[in-house]
């Protein structure tokens, strides 16, 4: 199995090469040549796998390149990191309604299952090539807890978190800077993510910084991310009929794995993109329009994004694999800020994908109902997908996609449930020593600190 970019390079990697490139030279994401297909024999022998058997069958499926020993340590180990023997299990929100529980792993929401694997592979190749690997990252809450809490404890790395100062949730902000290692720098940018984001961008197109120190993004949609992700589903499959599931989107990951699943033959219903009011992807797939407009706060910040970046994995499937076409589009982009799709397009993204864009308003009703009439209290990410599910009813199964813990936004929800039970491993976070260094939002402020800490 190799991979290829989404912008028509004739090159093509292995996977753990694409793995360790990140973004391809050209500016694409990599994506398969073809996707491998499984049969009805294997779907039944999958049915009866635990979590780590799946992903093991899956990264398999998808061409996994490394040693099986290592192999079997790395998924060992990611699946020991989550509180639940099941990792990720399936419970019953109600008759026809089940939910995913992703918030199992270290910092409590679903970007812990690919972050936890990508560590141990990050730590596996740069003890391979005998070199230090420096991880450079921009957050706006989850992925940097995730990131963080996937390289703790490898000397090899050295990992910085940028994060916009004082933007993000109290709890994020402690799972990111309470994690006191020599290999782990916390940046509090004076700025906004989309400060943060460009700050990072800068840095990367300094090919003399990438190359001394060999810098890897955890932004840059990975590939193991996406296929990581498919494993949850899978296993979902097996424990719900025929399931529709409902995805709180953001950048479209979590849902392009759901979409991936069915693309290898598995024969998921449904695949509901549920945004909050930031709803670029919702209008895309409604209305066949995909423009950035104004940006909305909303109690859901792990969604307010604007361009998602697996958007284009997505188009290129539409597109029949035309990478010249996507290369053209997405400078078009760049330019309009919009982009508009045909008619022929349209009906293939009609049976891809349906959408919904829930507001602030319902969303925290949604929260207050769940936990009035179920005694379930959602996160307000997992509440878009909810309020999504209840908006278009349907008579088979749905699988709600619950993709953090509620007590990591507390905030938010106080007034619903006063006394939310909290986790001791959130609670143990006011008791912890910080450390982060606070900056002002401009490059040279950033790469002052970078510079003697990935030199160190
Ligand atoms: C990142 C995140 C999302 C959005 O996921 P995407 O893969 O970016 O679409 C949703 N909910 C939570 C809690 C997140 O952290």
């Amino acid at each position: 199995m190799r991979y290829r970019s989404t912008r028509g390079a004739s090159q093509t990697w292995s996977l753990m090469e694409g793995f360790l490139l990140g973004l391809a030279p050209d500016g694409g994401l990599l994506v398969p040549e073809h996707f491998p297909r499984v049969d009805e024999q294997t779907l039944r022998t999958w049915s009866r796998y635990s979590f780590a058997q799946l992903c093991d069958a899956i990264f398999r499926l998808f061409g996994l390149d490394l040693d099986d020993r290592v192999w079997q340590r790395i998924v060992a180990d990611t699946v020991v990191a989550f509180d639940h023997p099941e990792v990720t299990p399936v419970t019953q929100l109600d008759d026809r309604t089940a939910m995913l529980e992703l918030f199992h792993g270290p910092t409590y929401a679903f970007k812990d299952v690919a972050l936890q694997l990508m560590g141990q592979l990050y730590a596996h190749a740069s003890a391979h090539m005998g070199a230090r690997i420096c991880i450079l990252g921009a957050t706006s809450g989850d992925t940097g807890a995730a990131a963080i809490a996937g390289v703790r404890g490898h000397d090899a790395m050295r990992i910085c978190i940028l994060h916009p100062h004082e933007k993000v949730s109290r709890v994020q902000r402690l799972q990111m800077t309470t994690v006191i290692e020599e290999n782990i720098l916390n940046l509090a940018v004076r700025g906004t993510f989309d400060d943060c984001q460009r700050i990072i961008k800068d840095v990367f197109r300094d090919a003399q910084m990438k190359q001394q120190y060999a810098l890897r993004a955890v932004n840059s949609i990975n590939i193991v991310r996406i296929i990581a992700q498919m494993v949850y589903y899978a296993y979902a499959f097996f424990r719900v009929p025929q399931p529709r599931f409902v995805v709180p989107t953001g950048n479209f990951g979590n849902a392009l794995s759901a979409f991936w699943l069915r693309c290898i033959g598995v024969p998921i219903g449904d695949i509901v993109v549920a945004t909050n009011e930031n709803d670029v992807l919702a209008t895309f797939f409604r209305e066949g329009v995909y423009a950035t407009r104004t940006f909305k706060t909303t109690p859901s910040p792990s969604m307010d994004i604007q361009v998602a970046s697996n958007f284009e994995r997505y188009v290129y499937h539409v597109l029949d694999g035309d990478g010249d076409a996507i290369a053209r589009m997405m400078r078009t982009f760049a330019e309009d800020h919009s982009l508009v799709f045909d008619a022929n397009v349209r009906a293939r993204m009609a049976k891809d994908f349906c959408a919904d864009a829930i507001s602030n308003a319902r969303t925290l009703h949604t929260i207050e109902d769940t936990y009035r009439t179920r005694g379930v209290l959602i996160d307000p990410h997992t509440a878009c997908a909810v309020a999504a599910a209840r908006a278009a009813p349907i008579d088979g199964h749905t699988v709600v996609v619950a993709t953090a813990h509620p007590a990591k936004f507390g905030e938010s929800i106080e007034h619903i449930c006063p006394n939310q039970p909290i986790p001791e491993r959130i609670a143990a976070l006011d008791r912890l020593p910080v450390s982060m260094c606070v900056v002002e939002a401009t490059t040279e402020a950033v790469v002052r600190e970078i510079v003697p800490f990935f030199s160190r």
